[in-house]
């Protein structure tokens, strides 16, 4: 039986199309007052539409959950007609033009957020910030929302005197009045009513310049000394963004504001983008910071860079339906790895790559396999998932390898500015890209954005010493029963011989095919895609010798990374000092990490050895690697370094990982060092978050209340998910957990712990005590990411999902009976 992956359908998943279009929206003013006490706004909303044909009769506008108090049309009072989700208004037809005002209040519960403090988290700024993508602007301002509408906007927004409010464009005025000041924001390019966006609250304020535009960091007093360390490249990211995509900058300011509570990393508000507060560095922590412990690629730098490349994928230029996103979303992530390219080095690119597609495997492994461009969903949001991002980055890295640098960037300035502030769809990105290359891309596209997966190549290889050929025998052995293609790819083969590199690009495009390649002599390298250009997976046994040179002499660390972790599988002596070796002299770290880790993977008393001989004296990131090594040993000596690592580490990453071995490698005695870490400050608390998942592996009747103690409101967020960490690495929820998780479930404010114990430890568990909970989440949670695992994990659990995939089946052999009856009886008369 074919492994099979599960499907993206689900049965609420229908076809989405661009919804139709009666007029174009040119111009949208939305004037709010806002009531943090109330948590809610008052005002109205003017937009300027003209018709697409004359004869329209009503203006109909999405509008959630609001009360509307009155409308007018061109200054005139009209009757309407509202339903809770669209609003009518009555159109004397004929005209090129209406002005359409609509006077509302609301309180939203999406779409505009309110934070403050309350008795458990007494420090929480009191901030009001909107977030409508995908399609959440109609719970703050009426719309029509979807990314095809384009139109200029005012955003003018009366807060308490002190607060300000950032939003997009140029800020027109500030006025005050009594104890209130309204700010009035214009901006003057059109765009997706998803983009419109303010950001009320108390924030300092620092300013950077880039050739002309004005770089404005907006952040809570506290968080002052570490402003620089979050957004001090932003310049160099400006600029580098413009060389990349052949386009200037298209605004005269960049906004970037951290507010509370945020619900993504952040969000591509034109010019005025909206970021989370956990990715503040404190000092000293720049080298190896990242938002948790779990999240190795993850950084300031990567959030702002991906952000502000969202300034040209999906602010000038936007996706036109969300089953296209990846035209923002792809493009957003690759060229934040093309910065890190240009700024850190390609070895250091292809390492974040190769760790993020590694979230692509999981997603498609655990929960299902889609091709990047579907438009059969539940939500729009249900596609913005590690396929968008992290498969369609990997899908325009493998272009690039395709079409070469010249006619790749040259492709994505031509598409910048053929659909210069407008929307496109692939098939717009493909025409862009083949109109500067002169190249047919319609099969590439096909494959690698139509259709699902990604090639596993089974490769062997043989050498002939007398014909002097090397052979490869290149195999896909992917599942192509649900869509899965055989791939076309070009891939570079790679020999070593007599010190000389030897490359060769090939095409791939068979289940089997034999390449044969002749050589002066045997080679002492033989590698596959050595320099990372395709996503595959790639299962290629070689010698110990060759994977040794491999390591050694290899021009691409990624290949030597790879090298290094296969020889961790070999366990010989010689595979040992080799690995030693590298951990030692090599240049890269992730090389090092890799041999570290592999000397764990060993684990012998000579592995052990090695590893103390490499020793601490590390940049962070391998000491990193080390713990985790030292994590395998049942030693005295390995839980010396472990112990020393938790309690005196300067990195608190390195202190986490040390946490998870010191758990592994002595479960009866870690719990003492543990607890005491558990206090020690770290960013975000990451470090409580490590050791509460440590102590979830220990069999200790303590741990049970000392997760107790970390699950309720009030803990930081990261003890809270290590609570929870720590039941799943029970492996068990006890029964007096499960009433406290269901309220976590359906009540809890932070969407954090929320999204961590349906995703992770409910869908993992697959407890069916919480099938009911699953259920209401799915229908009532407004969080986008949760709603959608809800359902996942509830079909998973119901196995409702394979009844009605059965049940379709049935019906369709039915309705064919039913046909093929007709046609008899037909026949028959
Ligand atoms: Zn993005």
């Amino acid at each position: 039986m074919a492994k099979g992956h599960k499907s993206f359908h689900l049965p609420e998943s229908r076809a989405h199309y661009v919804p139709p279009r009666e007029y174009r929206t040119v111009h949208t003013k939305v004037e709010l007052a806002v009531d943090f006490e109330k948590r809610g706004i008052a005002g109205a909303c003017t937009l300027e539409i003209e018709p697409i044909l004359p004869g329209l009769e009503a203006g109909r506008f999405d509008a959630c959950e609001m009360d509307v108090k009155r409308c007018a049309v061109d200054g005139e009072a009209v009757e309407f007609e509202y339903d809770n989700s669209t609003l009518t208004v009555p159109l004397k037809p004929g005209k090129g033009s209406y002005s359409v005002r609509v006077e509302y209040a609301a309180t939203p519960k999406e779409g505009l957020y309110f934070t403050g403090p309350d008795a458990e988290y007494p420090g929480k700024e009191v901030q009001a910030w909107t977030h409508s993508e995908p399609e959440s602007a109609r719970f703050w301002f009426p719309c029509h929302d979807h990314p095809t509408d384009k139109s200029t906007s005012e955003v003018m927004v009366t807060v308490p005197k002190g607060f300000r409010v950032i939003s997009n464009g140029k800020l027109v005025s500030v006025k005050e009045e009594g104890a209130r000041a309204t700010y009035h924001w214009r901006e003057d390019v059109p765009h997706s009513t998803y983009l419109t966006s303010f950001v009320a609250g108390k924030f300092g304020e620092i300013t950077q310049e880039v050739g002309g535009i004005k770089l404005r960091y907006n952040f809570p007093e506290s968080k002052r000394s570490d402003v620089l360390r979050y957004f001090g490249e932003t310049p160099r990211i400006i600029q580098v963004m413009e060389e990349l995509t052949g386009t200037k900058y298209p605004y005269e300011k960049y906004d970037q504001t951290t507010v509370e509570d945020f619900v993504a990393g952040g969000e591509e508000n034109i010019n005025a983008t909206t970021l989370a507060m956990n990715y503040y560095p404190e000092a000293g922590t720049e080298e190896d910071f990242q938002p948790a412990y779990a999240m190795p690629f993850n950084n300031a730098v990567n959030l702002v860079a991906h952000e502000a490349a969202h300034m040209w994928f999906g602010d000038w230029v936007t996706c036109s339906d969300w089953c296209h996103a990846w035209v923002n979303e792809a493009y957003a992530t690759y060229l934040q790895s093309l910065y890190v390219e240009r700024t850190r080095g390609a070895d250091e690119m292809k390492w974040g790559m190769g760790a993020r597609e590694v979230e692509y495997f999981e997603e498609d492994e655990t929960e299902y396999r889609r091709p990047v461009v579907d438009r059969d969903y539940v939500w729009p949001h249900d596609v913005f998932d590690h396929t968008l991002y992290r498969k369609g980055a990997s899908m325009l890295h493998e272009l690039r390898y395709l079409m070469g640098d010249e006619a790749f960037f040259g492709g994505i300035a031509e598409f910048l500015r053929r659909h210069a502030k407008g929307c496109a769809d692939t098939d717009d990105m493909r025409k862009a890209m083949e109109a500067v290359s002169g190249l047919q891309l319609e099969e590439f596209f096909e494959q690698s954005f139509l259709r699902p997966g990604y090639p596993e190549f089974d490769v062997e290889y043989a050498w002939d010493d007398r014909a002097k050929t090397a052979t490869l025998r290149v195999k896909q052995v992917q599942d192509t029963s649900d869509g899965t293609p055989v791939f076309k790819l070009p891939c570079e083969i790679v020999f070593y011989v007599q010190g000389k590199r030897r490359k060769f690009r090939t095409d791939l495009d068979a289940t089997d095919q034999t390449l044969v390649f002749s050589l002066d002599s045997r080679p002492s390298v033989v590698e596959f895609d050595p320099e990372r250009w395709l996503l595959k997976k790639v299962k290629f046994d070689k010698t110990s010798e060759l994977l040794e040179n491999q390591l050694d002499s290899s021009q691409d660390a990624w290949s030597r990374s790879e090298a290094a972790r296969a020889l961790g599988q070999t366990g010989s002596d010689k595979a040992v000092s080799a690995l030693k070796a590298a951990a030692v002299k090599e240049q890269f770290w992730d090389v090092r990490a890799c041999a570290i880790r592999a000397l764990g993977e060993i684990g012998s008393a000579a592995a052990l050895e090695a590893l103390e001989e490499v020793g601490i004296r590390q940049v962070r990131r391998v000491r990193r690697a080390l713990a985790k090594a030292l994590g395998n040993f049942k030693d005295e000596r390995a839980r010396r370094i472990l112990v020393n690592l938790l309690e005196e580490d300067e990195s608190p990453y390195v202190r986490c990982e040390a946490a998870l071995g010191l758990a592994k490698s002595w479960p009866e005695g870690a719990l003492p060092h543990l607890k005491g870490s558990m206090g020690v400050h770290s960013p975000n608390e990451t470090l409580a978050e490590a050791c509460l998942e440590a102590m979830g592996k220990l069999k200790d009747d303590e741990v049970k209340s000392i997760v107790d103690e970390n699950l309720p409101y009030g803990r930081p967020t990261r003890a809270r998910v290590g609570a929870l960490k720590a039941i799943k690495a029970r492996g068990r929820i006890a029964d007096d957990e499960v009433p406290r998780l269901k309220e976590i479930l359906l009540h809890d404010k932070e969407f954090r712990v929320r999204l961590y114990l349906v995703s992770a430890l409910i869908r993992e568990l697959a407890d069916g005590r919480f099938i009911d909970a699953l259920r209401e989440v799915s229908k009532k949670e407004r969080n986008g990411s949760i709603r959608r695992e809800a359902l996942e994990v509830y079909y998973d659990l119901t196995g409702v999902a394979e009844q009605s995939a059965t049940l379709a089946r049935l019906k369709s052999e039915v309705e064919e009976l039913k046909e093929e009856n007709r046609k008899i009886v037909k026949g028959a008369a």
